[in-house]
C-alpha cells in the first residue's frame, strides 16, 4: 500500500474543521487498505506502532532527528536548526528542508506503508550502545526516498507528534462503517476495545473474519482493560435509590488506580489510562507476586506515612513517578495496595460475576498473598439505610479518604462504562456544591501585565461523547502560580494549532487554539446557564449551554486522563440539577 495514501488522508484531516469529515476520510482510507495491513494502519492513525500498554517508543533524540533531516536534505545542521527555530516543529522542519531537495536517491525504493512501518519498528527495537546512530540511519533511509510531505509526517510520527486529534471513537465509527456499512456496530468494536485496549487487533479481526470474531474477543492477561467508572451522587439516599435499596459501600481512597496483571511470567501494573507503570512500584510488584493464582486485579495504591502508617494524599505518590531514585522514594514513601476488584482468575474472565461474587473471590486471592501490611482488601460494608452509609463515610473521611464508593450488589464489571452501578459520594458534595471538575484546555488568551509572554486565561471544555465534541464551559484565569504559567506555556506549545480544532465547539474568540489534549482540574462556585458556552446545550434550557462560574485551577494537571476522560457535558447537567436541589430552587428559576 502506498504510504502517500496515508499522508494524503492525514493532510486532509489536518485541514478540515468538520467533525463528520474526519470520519469520512478514515472510512475512505480503510476501504483502500488491504486486510492484512488494517492493524498497522489503525495503529499509525493513532500515532503509535502498538497498543499503548506495550510501552514501545521510538526513542530518538531531537538532535538525531535534525541530523537525519540534514543528511537527507543536503542541508547543513545549522540550516536545519535555523528552520526548526522558525517552525517550532520538527515535522514541519523536515517538510521545509526536503522541499528544496533535488533528486531523491538514484534508485529509490518504493515508499509503502509496509516499509515505513517496519522501519519504525526497527527504530523502536534498536537499543544499547550506538543505537542512536543506528536509529538515525534507519530514519534517513526513509527520508532519502520520501517526498517533502511524506517526510513531514514521518518525522511527526517519529517524534510522537502525529496527533490527528481524533478520538478512538472516531476510529471505531469509521471501522464499523467501512467494514459493516453500519455505524451502530461500533458498539461491538467498542466492547472488544474495552476488554483488550487493542484497536489494531480488533480492526484486523473485523476486516478478516467479520463482526462475530470481534464479539468473541476476551479479556487476556497482560492486556489491560479499560476501567469501569462511577457516576456521582450527592446524598446517601440517592445512592440507595439507584442501588435497589442495598449496596456495597467501600472506602474511596485518594491514590492512584492500578490494574494488576499477575501471571507465571511475572507482574505488570497499568495506570488508569492503561500505561505501563510497573517501574513506579517495584515494592508493590514484589508484594503481589506472592498471590497464588494468575489474576487481573484492580485497586487503589496509596502512599502511607512511614512512621504512623496513616494514608497520605495523592500528591505524595508523585515521588514515585521518576526514573531515578525509586529505591529512595520507596523507603520514604511506602505504599499499600487496597484491592477492590477481580476481573480474571486462572484463565477465565470473572467480569460476568456479580459484585458480591467477585468480592468473595477477591478476598481469597488477597488472603493468598499473606501480606496484610501491603496487600489489603479495601474496607467495605453492606448498607441498607442512608444512616449506615453516612456512618461509614465518617469513618472513611477520618481515615483520610475522599469519600465512599457505593456499588450495586448485582452488578457485573463493565469495562469502560460510567454508569450508576458504581457511584461516588464525596465529602465536598455535601457541605457545598463545589466538586472538582476535570476539563480540557482548548484555547488561550495572551497574557497582559505580569502575564505578558504567557497565557492570561485558558478556555476549557467538557467532553460530549454523543457528538464526540469538546464543548467549551468556562475560561479560567485564577489559581495559577508563576510557575504554573511558565509550565503551561511551555507544555501547551506542542499542541498549538492554527485554527479551532474540528472537534471543538465554542462561541468564544481566542488568541491561540490547541488540540484537545491536556486535562486540568478546576473548582467553581457554581454552574450557570450560559448563552455563549455550548456545554450540554439545550439540555436544561433551549438555546443555552452550561458554564462554570468563578472557576479556579486547583493546581492539579490530570495527566492520568486523556482528553476524552474529562468531565462529560452530561455530568455538568446533573451537577447543575443537584445544585438547584440543594439550594431548593426549581429548574425554571434558572440563574
Ligand atoms: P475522580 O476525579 O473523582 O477521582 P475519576 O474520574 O478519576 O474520578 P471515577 O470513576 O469517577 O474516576 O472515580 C473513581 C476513582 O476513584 C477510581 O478511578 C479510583 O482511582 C478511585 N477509587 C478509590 N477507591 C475506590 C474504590 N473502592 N472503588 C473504585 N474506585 C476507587
Amino acid at each position: 500500500m502506498d504510504f502517500s495514501l496515508l499522508v494524503e488522508t492525514f493532510q486532509q484531516m489536518g485541514q478540515t474543521s468538520s467533525r463528520i469529515a474526519l470520519t469520512d476520510y478514515l472510512v475512505a482510507l480503510f476501504a483502500k487498505t488491504p486486510h492484512d495491513l488494517i492493524d498497522k494502519v489503525t495503529y499509525l492513525i493513532q500515532g503509535k506502532l502498538y497498543p499503548d500498554y506495550e510501552g514501545i517508543e521510538l526513542g530518538l533524540a531531537d538532535k538525531m532527528v535534525m541530523r537525519a533531516i540534514a543528511s537527507s536534505s543536503g542541508k547543513s545542521l545549522t540550516e536545519v536548526e535555523r528552520l526548526y527555530q522558525k517552525t517550532g516543529d520538527l515535522g514541519d522542519t523536515a517538510g521545509e528542508a526536503m522541499r528544496s531537495k533535488g533528486q531523491s536517491s538514484l534508485y529509490p525504493e518504493p515508499m509503502t506503508v509496509e516499509r515505513v512501518y517496519s522501519t519504525f519498528d526497527k527504530v523502536a527495537r534498536t537499543s544499547g550502545a550506538g543505537s542512536q546512530e543506528q536509529k538515525l540511519k534507519l530514519v534517513s533511509s526513509l527520508l532519502n526516498d520520501a517526498t517533502s510531505e511524506e517526510s513531514r509526517y514521518i518525522i511527526k510520527f517519529v517524534m510522537g507528534q502525529l496527533r490527528l486529534g481524533i478520538a478512538d471513537y472516531t476510529v471505531l465509527d469509521a471501522l464499523a462503517l467501512a467494514f459493516t456499512g453500519d455505524k451502530s456496530n461500533r458498539k461491538v468494536l467498542e466492547n472488544a476495545y474495552n476488554v483488550s485496549s487493542d484497536l489494531g487487533t480488533a480492526a484486523r479481526l473485523l476486516a478478516a473474519n467479520g463482526l462475530e470474531s470481534v464479539r468473541s474477543m476476551q479479556v487476556t492477561l497482560f492486556k489491560p482493560l479499560r476501567p469501569m467508572l462511577a457516576e456521582r451522587v450527592i446524598t446517601a439516599e440517592e445512592a440507595l435509590e439507584r442501588m435497589e435499596g442495598r449496596a456495597g459501600v467501600e472506602f474511596k481512597l485518594d491514590g492512584e488506580r492500578v490494574q494488576i496483571h499477575k501471571g507465571r511470567q511475572g507482574v505488570e501494573l497499568f495506570s488508569r489510562r492503561l500505561e505501563r507503570i510497573t517501574g513506579h512500584y517495584p515494592d508493590l510488584v514484589d508484594s503481589v507476586r506472592m498471590i497464588k493464582s494468575d489474576v487481573i486485579l484492580e485497586g487503589e495504591v496509596v502512599a502511607v506515612n512511614a512512621q504512623t502508617g496513616e494514608y497520605l494524599p495523592f500528591q505524595e505518590l508523585m515521588h514515585r513517578r521518576r526514573k531515578h531514585g525509586v529505591e529512595e522514594a520507596m523507603e520514604n514513601y511506602p505504599v499499600v495496595i487496597n484491592l477492590f476488584d477481580i476481573l480474571y482468575l486462572d484463565g477465565q474472565s470473572k467480569m460476568h460475576l456479580t459484585y458480591l461474587e467477585r468480592r468473595k473471590l477477591l478476598k481469597k486471592v488477597v488472603d493468598s498473598a499473606k501480606n496484610k501490611e501491603k496487600v489489603r482488601l479495601i474496607e467495605q460494608t453492606i448498607a441498607e439505610k442512608p444512616e449506615e452509609i453516612e456512618r461509614f463515610m465518617t469513618v472513611a473521611i477520618e481515615e483520610g479518604c475522599e469519600g465512599v464508593m457505593i456499588k450495586q450488589l448485582s452488578s457485573v464489571y463493565r469495562a469502560g462504562a460510567r454508569e450508576y452501578a458504581w457511584v461516588k459520594l464525596k465529602r465536598e458534595y455535601r457541605s457545598d456544591l463545589a466538586d472538582t471538575i476535570d476539563l480540557v484546555i482548548i484555547g488561550a488568551l495572551h497574557g497582559r501585565g505580569r502575564r505578558t509572554g504567557k497565557y492570561g486565561a485558558l478556555l476549557l471544555a467538557a467532553y460530549d461523547p454523543k457528538s464526540d465534541m469538546f464543548q467549551s464551559a468556562t475560561k479560567v484565569g485564577t489559581g495559577f502560580t508563576d510557575e504554573h504559567l511558565e509550565q503551561f506555556y511551555n507544555n501547551l506549545e506542542k499542541h498549538v494549532i492554527p485554527h479551532r480544532h474540528a472537534r471543538v465547539e465554542t462561541g468564544m474568540e481566542m488568541d491561540v487554539w490547541f488540540e484537545p489534549a491536556v486535562v486540568i482540574e478546576v473548582i467553581a462556585s457554581e454552574i450557570t446557564l450560559s448563552p455563549s458556552h455550548p456545554a450540554a446545550k439545550n439540555s436544561v434550557r433551549e438555546g443555552f449551554g452550561l458554564a462554570l462560574r468563578f472557576p479556579k485551577f486547583t493546581g492539579k494537571v490530570r495527566d492520568d486522563k486523556n482528553a476524552e476522560d474529562a468531565t462529560a457535558s452530561e455530568e455538568l447537567v446533573s451537577m447543575y440539577r443537584k445544585q438547584l436541589k440543594v439550594a431548593g430552587k426549581s429548574e425554571d428559576a434558572g440563574n
